[in-house]
């Protein structure tokens, strides 16, 4: 690492007067896909970090605690694992996560950008470790909303891994109500949506729980949970929604059983850690019972 006087540094903007300031020890990639700014640099606290648009979406030293959250409390409570869908993922950890349990037979992934799922194949192999190569993966290069209108199967878990929907990006398009429904149109009896759901820190909430409000127009449950992610430098939050299975009450035996069938290692999640992921603060669970916008 240079001086620090010699760093460049990669911002990240939370607000005109909020920044985060992480000193690049090295870009390994920068540059413009037909859909958004990428960038691949490396950090002394966190590693390799893939940033798109100059938002944050994993960090090597804590993309488990994110992608663990993602899959497993949604895969632990689903009635069928075999056929699980992931919106976006470009990096495949989200997909390595999922195909860490044996009786997932096909997992499919449909990122609209070829070219994050390049970069991550040669700049960040850690993430989807092998995941890529795995029979069970079928990796499709394309836009999300349109295979959802387009395809016909039922999916035990939808899992979306998508950027943050804001106005000018790609997935934009996916957070509404007639997408809302239209997704739970692809789930198998018994099945969950699980999201990736923006910020659940005290000061900027607004756009999770418009996403909750949302959602609860088309699921009988619709649960918040979430975990401090270092990297974002915030409290980022997940939701899990289904008309026939309440995530946040999945027994502690079961999601026992289910972390015992995992292949491999896990460094976050287990039941003890479900407990913490559900738990919410009060002032969230007061924003989250008040009116106000949706999608
Ligand atoms: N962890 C992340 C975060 O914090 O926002 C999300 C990670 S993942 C890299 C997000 C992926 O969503 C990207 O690879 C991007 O290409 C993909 N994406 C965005 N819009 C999409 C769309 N309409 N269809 C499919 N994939 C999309």
């Amino acid at each position: 690492m240079p001086k620090t006087e010699h760093w460049g540094w990669y911002v990240e903007r939370f607000a005109p007067t909020e920044e985060h300031h992480h000193a690049i020890g090295r870009v390994l990639y920068s540059g413009r896909s037909d859909f958004q700014q990428i960038a691949i640099i490396e950090t002394e606290v966190f590693g390799k970090m893939l940033i798109l648009d100059g938002d944050t979406q994993s960090s090597e030293r804590d993309e488990h605690v994110y992608h663990e959250t993602l899959v497993h409390p949604a895969l632990a409570a689903a009635a069928d694992r075999s056929n699980v869908l992931i919106l976006g993922g470009g990096e495949g950890a989200t997909l390595r996560e999922v195909l860490r349990r044996p009786d997932v037979r096909l997992c499919t992934m449909v990122d609209i950008d070829g070219l994050v799922v390049d970069l991550a194949k040669r700049y960040l192999p850690e993430w989807s470790d092998g995941a890529f190569d795995d029979p069970r993966a079928r990796v499709i290069i394309g836009d999300a909303l349109a295979y959802l209108r387009d395809d016909r199967e039922a999916y035990g878990a939808i899992l979306s891994d998508l950027t943050e929907p804001l106005p000018d990006s790609p997935s934009h398009p996916l957070f509404n109500d007639a997408v809302f429904s239209l997704v739970k149109t692809r789930l198998a009896p018994g099945g969950i949506y699980a999201l990736q759901a923006s910020t659940a820190a005290i000061h900027n909430a607004a756009l999770h729980c418009k996403m909750a409000r949302t959602l609860r127009k088309h699921f009988r449950y619709v649960r918040s949970f979430f975990t401090h992610v270092p990297a974002f430098d915030t409290d980022w939050a997940f939701l899990a929604c289904s008309d026939t299975v309440d995530v946040a009450s999945t027994p502690a035996e079961r999601i026992g059983e289910y972390c015992a069938g995992l292949r491999g290692t896990s460094a976050f999640y287990d039941a003890e850690t479900h407990r913490r992921l559900f738990a919410l603060p009060l002032y969230l669970r007061r924003m989250l019972a008040e009116e106000g916008e949706v999608f």
